[in-house]
Order: structure tokens, then sequence, then C-alpha cells
């Protein structure tokens, strides 16, 4: 009999008990020290590291500009997608950006474990999220404008983060955002003048939420949103492996329209 394990991972935590103490034993706790690379471009994926403090940055590079950060990974993500699905590497960097721990597992271990449904479902659910914050973000660099973004990005950090001191400098704001650094001090100013947050030296303080959603594009709602729909429902031993057949998951066929979009 292992001990239970104290995840704090959110995807973890939406694993049965028994799955998660059977992987007890192959999962390590992990520092995440800042700047520390987790998972470097091009390179195999040889853990899969579910993040239980602090925020991982996903970095791509361009020829011509250098870096672009194209995800953020918390608490309720993991690094090593490419493990999980068996595709072994991807073309982006993950570099942790705020200091603080993970649980981590060799990738055999995990490919293992995922041949159990009630493991595999959530991993696979997060992946989707991901996807959904990938290409929702490629949108919103091309429709909406800088201060919507930079509401976004922070409201997606804030969430990520178990307190409300997002410590990010303007530079890595920069390459998250894919733009330039004054064009960043510049929306930050604005936020911070209408009362949403406040700056200091390498780091933001929300002070008002509700206020920086207003300010968010619709964007950072349908991505919270996939995220949120897929950390609700924790699946109860014995249930995880019956296939819904809900109505309402039955997918609708419709004819769109691109003339009327
Ligand atoms: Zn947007």
């Amino acid at each position: 009999v292992y001990q239970p394990i104290n995840a704090q991972n959110r995807i973890l935590q939406q694993l049965p008990a028994a799955a998660l103490a059977r992987l007890r034993p192959q999962l390590s706790r992990v520092r995440l020290r800042r700047r520390a690379v987790l998972q470097e471009a091009n390179e195999t994926a040889e853990t899969v590291t579910f993040i239980e403090h602090g925020l991982v940055a996903v970095i791509a590079r361009t020829q011509a500009d250098g870096l672009v950060g194209v995800g953020v990974v918390g608490q309720s993500g993991l690094v090593g997608v490419p493990a999980l699905l068996g595709t072994r590497r991807a073309p982006y960097r993950c570099v942790v950006e705020v200091e603080g721990e993970a649980l981590q597992i060799a990738a055999v271990h995990i490919r293992a474990a995922m041949n159990e449904a009630a493991v595999r479902q959530p991993l696979m659910n997060y992946v989707q999220s991901l996807l959904v914050q990938n290409v929702q973000a490629a949108l919103c660099s091309s429709r909406h404008d800088l201060v919507q973004r930079l509401a976004r990005w922070l409201l997606l950090a804030h969430d990520r983060l178990d307190h409300g001191v997002i410590p990010l400098t303007h530079a890595l704001l920069s390459v998250m955002l894919g733009v330039r650094r004054a064009s960043v001090t510049g929306g930050l100013s604005y936020l911070e003048d209408i009362g949403a947050i406040a700056k200091g030296r390498g780091a933001i303080t929300v002070l008002d939420r509700n206020l920086l959603e207003r300010h968010a594009c619709e964007c950072y709602r349908i991505i919270a949103g996939e995220n949120a729909r897929h950390l609700v429902a924790v699946p109860q031993v014995g249930e995880t492996n019956r296939v819904q057949h809900r109505a309402d998951l039955v997918p609708a066929i419709e004819t769109f329209d691109y003339s009327g979009a």
C-alpha cells in the first residue's frame, strides 16, 4: 500500500485515487528553478512534468525575429506532450519563468499507465485545451489589439499561478506577445492607469480581475472555458471506462456558409 500523493496539479487531481496511487512510486518531486529548460526544442521528451507551482513558457523561434511565446503552462498543465502522444519531440522550448515545483515521471511509465482509460482521458483532455490555447493565440495575434492581448495573457498567467502577483518582466511579456518592449510598457501603463494592475520591478500585481477581464478579448474566455470544462468532473473509480452516449454529445451536422460569417 502506497501513501496517497497530495498532488496540486489539476490534471493529476483528475485521476482516480487508485490510479494515482499506482503511479506514485514512479513520480518524483522536482524543483523548477527560474530559467531552467524543462524541454529543449527538437529533442526527445524523456519525461512528463506535471506542474504543481510555478509557470513555464513555451517558446518558438522565428528565423527573423528570434523568440516568440506560444503558450504558458502552470498548475493546470504539464510539459512533455510529445512523450504522451508518442510523437517524441516538438519544435518548442519549455522554460521555467516562475520558479516552483513539479511531479515528474518517465515517458515510458506514463505511456504504460495510459493503457487505462481513466488515466488516458484527463491527459488527452489537456492536449485538447492546449490545442485550443494555441489556435486561439494565433487568432488573437492577427485580430485583437495589444491591450486586449496583454490582458488575456495576464489573466492566463494569473489563473495558472496560486497568488495574485505575476513575477514577469517586460522582456518576457514582449516575447510572449511577439511585440516590442516599448509596446508592452505602453499597454501595461494603460492597464495600470485604469486601476486593473500595478506594475513593479519585475512583477505585475493584479488589482482588479474583473476590470482586467473586461479589457481582454473573447480569447481569454474561450481558453479558460475549455480548460475549466475538463477540470470539473473528477472521474469515479469503476465509472471511467463507460462510454458516454448522451444526446447532447452527439455532434450536430450543419452546413456552414462563410459568406454570412
Ligand atoms: Zn484575442
